[in-house]
């Protein structure tokens, strides 16, 4: 891979093991990452201004409105692209006029030797509802570690509803439920192939990993996708 600074842009369904993938990146690699989901949920807790707005956004399946989100993210980006890291952006751009507005971002001259990759995280909608229905996340958020309380999951934490690997409570996400969970699927379905359709005219191939198969698997193939290993 050269060693100019890479972009990496997620692409996939809620569920679709992006933020696990990212947390494995940032551990073997020491890249950044931006979770616009994360970062939502943060100002949601810290009951900013704009914080109600996200959680009415949030709590319905529905997007955050374009330039909240897009305002949140070039900020953060301006510090990290300083900084001279490798960067992950999981959920980001979910639509095309999050595309364009990164596109235009990028554009600026200071940025010209940024890469930018597109890795697309494939799997069923049938799968991913199965999995969010049984996902619980570890409350403490410099851990956020994610378990599967599916029966004959492998992903169980040792102790009910406990971390294994930091001991705080484990809590289900407000949008984990069904519905939400519908919702979202359709509406990232919405918006895909037009964002996706935007980067394939732009020159940027689509690569793909199977999602849909255990995490350490998912792993290696996005690491062989974009060029980190034969
Ligand atoms: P998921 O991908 O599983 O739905 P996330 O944590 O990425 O979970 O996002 C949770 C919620 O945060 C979304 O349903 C949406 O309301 C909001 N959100 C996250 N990223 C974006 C974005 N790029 N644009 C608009 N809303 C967003």
């Amino acid at each position: 891979m050269s060693a100019k600074n890479e972009i990496f842009v997620l692409v996939g369904s809620p569920g679709s093991g992006k933020g696990s993938v990212s947390h494995l990146c940032i551990k073997e690699f020491g890249w950044e990452q931006l979770s616009t989901g994360d970062l939502c949920r943060k100002h949601i807790a810290e009951q900013t201004e704009i914080g109600k707005e996200i959680d009415f956004a949030i709590k319905s399946g529905k997007l955050v409105s374009d330039s909240i989100i897009v305002d949140m993210v070039n900020k953060w980006l301006i510090d990290q692209i300083e900084s001279g890291a490798n960067v992950l952006l999981d959920g980001y751009p979910r639509n095309l006029a999050q595309a364009e507005a990164l596109d235009a971002f990028l554009k600026d001259e200071k940025f010209a030797d940024i890469g930018l990759r597109i890795i697309k995280f494939a799997v069923p909608d049938e799968v991913v509802v199965d999995r969010l229905c049984n996902r619980c996340i570890c409350s403490n958020k410099d851990c956020q570690a994610v378990y599967s309380m599916a029966k004959d999951s492998p992903c169980k934490p040792k102790e009910d509803m406990v971390c294994d690997a930091c001991a705080s409570p484990l809590h289900v996400r407000s949008d984990d439920t069904i519905e939400t969970i519908k919702e979202r699927l359709s509406i990232y379905h919405e918006y895909e192939d037009s964002m996706l359709d935007f980067y394939t005219r732009k020159g940027n191939e689509i690569l793909k990993v199977d999602a849909t198969k255990p995490l350490v698997e998912v792993f290696e193939s996005f690491k062989k996708v974009v060029g980190l290993k034969d």
